[in-house]
């Protein structure tokens, strides 16, 4: 099995997992610090600087467990009914907005194939990382040993009654998934935005990118 050294970083209000990053993976979680993400102006002064252009693909997000293969001709674009995306091009932005609820960031390092799903209890319930998993691994032949996955910012067991992180977790292994980092930062009681704590409108944004090498 590849190793994958588990490491979170923060630098400039983004946090992000530094092994996607060595491996060419442009990906990162904003703190509230950086403004509401919902904001097109936050959005792409954010995209400007850190990816060169501001054009993301993005879901609706309506806590379903649909996934889809994106591609660079779905740049722009808003998915109805999608809350999981997965591309194996280079220089496409995959988008998730957040409040309490995982981003979860996937990669196989072989296969060079990313993924980013927006998991909250509904769409856990409904597995939709291990589909996302599944979709890796008959779509793109990817061995589930060579995937690794990152959870980002999202509310704690403390701070809810259900455990979500344990849930993307589960999921992650039963699919044969094992190298997992979770950023374990609760979106309630640091620099986020909670639905929960103040029912906001405002978002976080998770970004992943393949950087064309
Ligand atoms: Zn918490």
């Amino acid at each position: 099995m590849l190793q994958f050294n588990k490491m979170w970083k923060f630098k400039n209000g983004l946090y992000y997992e530094e092994e996607f990053k060595k491996e060419g993976v442009k990906n990162f979680s904003t703190t509230a610090s950086l403004g509401d993400m919902k904001s097109e102006k936050n959005r792409k002064n954010l995209l400007e600087k850190y990816f060169g252009n501001d054009v993301i693909i993005c879901g609706e997000q309506v806590h379903s467990d649909n996934i889809r293969i994106v591609t660079g001709a779905d740049a722009g674009k808003i998915l109805s009914q999608t809350d999981g995306l997965i591309t194996r091009e280079k220089g496409v932005v995959l988008a998730v907005f957040t409040a309490d609820c995982l981003p979860v960031f996937i990669f196989d390092k072989v296969k060079k194939i990313i993924g980013l799903v927006h998991a909250g209890r509904a769409g856990l319930s409904k597995l939709i990382v291990s589909k996302a998993i599944d979709i890796f691994v008959k779509n793109f032949g990817s061995n589930s040993l060579n995937i690794y996955a990152a959870i980002g910012p999202h509310i704690c067991k403390q701070c809810y009654n259900t455990d979500l992180d344990a849930m993307a977790e589960r999921q992650l292994k039963k699919t044969g998934v094992s190298n997992i980092s979770n950023s374990n930062l609760c979106t309630y009681t640091s620099d986020f935005f909670s639905y929960r704590k103040t029912k906001t409108s405002e978002r976080i944004i998770s970004l992943m990118m393949m950087e064309a090498k």
